[in-house]
């Protein structure tokens, strides 16, 4: 999901106007929490996250916390990259004071371990398997092999059990899994310590739960355009398309160029299909079968085609690195079993979040656990810099979000715009430290034919 919850902090806004009304709020309640990646430095009291400045003081009390427990840290201590919560007040517009600030240490330790597909074909593969000094980009990240890397990669022993002729069989190996550990390098750069490489994502990773089919349809008594999710011959859910074509075109176009060659890779090669959907909320959807929905408030709020080409990636990250199953592996969750009932004749899906919870992928609208939301944020960046995309636009637009919709010296609601800070922190400090030497300028930023879209879109309700 790529979600900027603005539909949630106007409902609690809401609220809050009807409480002030009657309530003086106490100091305790006027306190503030910002969550977020440290993005700079600019002097010893005063840290960056995106915009923000975060004064620390030696009033303010700074504590780290890993696995063991909770120590005192100084300010010194304090980088760019960690993952910090601040506690405080807002003393004007982008200008915090830190009365407490704990650092998440496990987020930035020197080791690091993790497991993807691989979203393109190596092009150090023979190097790899010989034992050479290579390079390997996986996961987001880009490592160096040498001869102090263990080496777990044969391709004939990783495929086999696949079936004869499938596209993983010819030897490329976009789609295969690979688990990895290492060390950070002062340049970004991962030094490995092992490899380990292993078969693509079974078939069935990529299904859809209870067997639900996506398909397009006329409403019987409107003639209208709409995407139904069908079991059997019965419907259990509809969505209003877009009826105009050109942005659908548009936006399946774009989809298609950015397509990585992991898709090419799976046991049963995944087809993605782009659907523009009338929905104000400024967000979009991947679902396990490589549907991708795609908001009109979303495309309503963007600004230019670099933003969208990384929402399109992030939402096929998702699906390539499937990670619905993840979700439900990891987080032991029983697969919900389905709860609604069927549709009325004529009726839509009132709310997509409701109803993605009914058929058991939450995640799909509300956002997966955050390791796998950075992981197709990290997978994206990549994605659109190898198609010619400025990356910096990703971290962009997530600012706009927050400084259209988010006022925060009056909000109370920190917890709201969690996300759009988490995320726009996350993205330039991938970008920092994975490219430190990435020269953007120059790079596509906007086109014609996104200013068409824009046009033909005409104005949305954005929520
Ligand atoms: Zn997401």
């Amino acid at each position: 999901m790529w979600k900027l919850s603005l539909r949630r902090a106007s409902r609690f806004g809401l609220v809050l106007t009807f409480c002030f009304g009657s309530l003086v709020p106490d100091q305790a309640a006027t306190k503030m929490k910002l969550h977020g990646y440290l993005t700079g430095r600019v002097d010893e009291n005063t840290l960056l996250i995106l915009d923000d400045r975060i004064e620390v003081t030696p009033a303010s009390r700074i504590l780290g916390k890993d696995a063991a427990g909770e120590h005192s840290l100084n300010r010194q201590e304090l980088s760019p990259g960690m993952l910090v919560e601040a506690e405080g007040q807002w003393l004007e517009k982008h200008r915090f004071f830190a009365e407490k600030l704990t650092v998440e240490l496990g987020e930035d330790e020197k080791k690091i371990h993790g497991s993807a597909y691989l979203q393109e074909a190596p092009a150090d593969a023979a190097k790899i398997a010989g034992g050479a000094t290579s390079e390997l980009k996986v996961d987001g990240y880009w490592l160096t092999l040498d001869g102090h890397t263990k080496r777990v990669w044969s391709p004939t022993k990783a495929g086999e059990g696949l079936a004869a002729n499938t596209p993983t069989q010819n030897g490329v190996l976009a789609g295969y899994h690979v688990k990895y550990s290492g060390l950070w390098r002062k340049d970004g750069r991962i030094e490995a310590e092992e490899v380990d490489l292993g078969p693509p994502a079974p078939a069935d990773d990529y299904k859809m739960p209870h067997s639900l089919e996506i398909v397009t349809a006329k409403d019987a008594q409107t003639g209208i355009d709409v995407l139904e999710f069908r079991q059997g011959k019965k419907v259990q859910g509809r969505m209003k398309l877009l009826a105009e074509r050109t942005v659908q075109e548009y936006v399946s176009h774009l989809g298609d160029s950015l397509i990585p060659e992991g898709a090419k890779g799976t046991r049963r090669p995944i087809e993605f299909r782009f659907f523009v959907v009338e929905d104000p909320e400024v967000n979009a959807a991947s679902l396990p079968d490589g549907t991708l929905l795609i908001n009109t408030g979303l495309l309503g709020a963007l600004e230019n085609e670099a933003q969208l080409a990384f929402v399109l990636s992030h939402e096929m990250a998702h699906v390539l690195q499937v990670h619905y199953r993840r979700e439900v592996e990891e987080t032991r969750g029983a697969r919900v079993g389905l709860t609604i009932a069927g549709l009325a004749a004529g009726a839509f899906i009132g709310n997509a979040g409701v109803f993605m919870a009914q058929i058991g992928i939450a995640s799909a609208v509300n956002g997966h656990q955050r390791e796998l939301e950075n992981q197709a944020d990290r997978l994206a960046l990549q994605n659109v810099i190898e198609h010619g995309y400025d990356p910096r636009e990703a971290s962009n637009f997530s600012r706009i979000i927050i400084n259209r919709y988010g006022d925060r010296t009056t909000s109370k609601l920190w917890s709201n715009h969690d996300s759009s800070v988490l995320r726009g922190s996350f993205l330039t400090v991938q970008l920092m430290r994975e490219y430190p030497e990435g020269r953007w300028d120059g790079t596509k930023k906007n086109t014609s034919a996104f200013q068409a879209m824009k046009d033909d879109l005409g104005p949305v309700k954005i929520m």
